[in-house]
């Protein structure tokens, strides 16, 4: 099937340089101006407008709920002080980007949307699964549900993505919209100034739900650590962007009158090579196929060593790994042919890695990490939802994230598909509708 092109919406900053280069300097500058600019007519009542508020969902990945009590973010305080917080976003298993991002849009667990990590191995075509891979994402075949941008153009209404995982690919046969290829490089202003971009376009191609992806605080987390000084630095300006983002809605007089919902996919444990557990002094790396290693382990043995495979993993330090069918059951990671035979989770700030990466880049494994048990607090991400739609001043317990489709689906007026999430759940984040 043929893709749609990119979103034909303004671009703004697509280019191969670096951030902080003079040429990125420019064009921010550019797009300042521009963004700064609305579109003559927006605010006012136009033929062929959506009429209800547009619904712009943010996603910061890698975004502890604890940052949000560090000093470091008064947008974003301000922004919950003025809707509805909850305590925290209780992530799925695992705690990956991509099975949470897609659990997030669909309301399901991993098991049931299909992406149950960001490296998968369908048994059924041998095929490989890999989030860096831009003709894995594309293919429909990976994505299973209805996510939220489907949702929105089946009954009717545009959506724009601002990167997201599964974006790119026509599920079910439906793109957005208004789509952007993934590109790590494109500055944080840019993608929010995109956002506006799209809110500046003539009511009748204007979309009504707009989602946004940023990366830096995984990023920063990863290299430096949760509790590093530089993850002040990148909580900092996260914030800023959103900031950039209510000043650009203000400007268009949808500052108030937009629901603007922060998420994140999982939280950031800090590690270090004092706490790492050497998979190969229990198991042939030979003897298997190993998919993930780290905070999760996901590997399948290679035929006739499953009991073998199994008894070593008994013996693993630090660690707790099963096999598919015998994991808690809180995680609902049973009932999915993609998931590993073999599945597990090291102990908070441990690892269970190979030695070959372990020797060569020690460095990998130190700073920050995620994918450990979602139970575990440090895991947990953030939620937090304003505007019309939201009640004011309210902060809420955990949400577990398979009930923020339903959340924005109420948002946004729009019929949920059916999902694992249930909108009972959310209820206490709306008001007396
Ligand atoms: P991880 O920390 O391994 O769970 O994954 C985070 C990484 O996923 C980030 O560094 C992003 O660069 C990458 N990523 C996020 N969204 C996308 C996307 N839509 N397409 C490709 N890569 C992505
Ligand atoms: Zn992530
Ligand atoms: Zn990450």
């Amino acid at each position: 099937m043929a893709l749609k092109q990119e979103g034909v919406a303004p671009r703004v900053g697509s280019g191969p340089s670096g951030a902080g280069s003079l040429s990125w300097g420019l064009r921010s500058a550019l797009a300042v101006i521009l963004a700064l600019l609305p579109a003559p007519g927006l605010g006012q009542a136009s033929p062929g407008r959506p009429t209800r508020p547009p619904l712009i969902v943010v996603s910061f990945d890698g975004f502890r709920w604890d940052y949000l009590d560090r000093g470091l973010t008064p947008s974003l305080s301000r922004l919950a002080a003025g809707g509805v917080r909850a305590q925290a976003l209780v992530p799925s298993f695992p705690t990956k980007t991509f099975p949470n991002h897609y659990t997030l849009v669909t309301g399901l667990f991993p098991a049931h949307h299909g992406i149950v990590d960001n490296t998968i191995r369908d048994p059924a075509t041998g095929a490989l699964f890999h989030g860096s891979d831009t003709l894995a994402v594309r293919d429909p075949r990976w994505w299973g549900g209805e996510p939220l941008w489907v949702t929105a153009e089946r009954q009717g209404g545009r959506a724009a993505a601002m990167f997201w995982p599964g974006s790119e690919a026509p599920i079910g046969g439906v793109l957005p919209t208004y789509w952007r290829r993934y590109d790590a490089r494109l500055p944080d202003s840019l993608r929010v100034d995109q956002v506006l971009a799209w809110l500046d376009l003539p009511a009748a191609q204007r979309p009504s739900v707009l989602l946004v992806y940023l990366s830096d605080a995984d990023d920063v987390g990863h290299r430096d650590g949760p509790d590093a000084p530089r993850m002040a630095d990148a909580i900092r300006q996260l914030d800023a962007m959103i900031g950039r983002l209510v000043d650009g809605l203000r400007i268009r007089g949808l500052e108030g009158a937009a629901d603007v919902v922060i998420v994140s996919d999982h939280g950031m444990a800090a590690i270090d090579t004092s706490r790492v557990v050497v998979l190969d002094d229990y198991l042939d790396p030979k003897a298997i196929i190993l998919l993930t290693a780290g905070p999760f382990l996901a590997f399948d043995p290679r035929p006739g060593l499953e009991d073998s495979a199994a008894r070593a993993v008994a013996r693993i330090p630090h660690a707790h790994v099963y096999r598919r069918a015998e994991t808690p059951e809180r995680w609902r990671y049973r009932d999915n042919p993609r998931i590993a035979a073999f599945v597990g989770v090291a102990d908070a700030g441990w690892q269970v890695v190979e030695r070959l990466p372990l020797e060569i880049r020690p460095q990998l494994f130190t700073g920050g990490s995620h994918g450990y048990d979602p139970a575990d607090s440090a895991m947990h991400g953030i939620l937090i939802a304003t505007g019309p739609a939201f009640r004011h001043g309210v902060v809420l317990g955990a949400v577990g994230n398979v009930h923020v489709y339903d959340l924005l689906c109420r948002a946004a007026g729009l019929t949920p598909a059916r999902n694992d999430g249930s909108p009972d759940s959310v209820r206490g984040f709306f008001g007396g509708r």
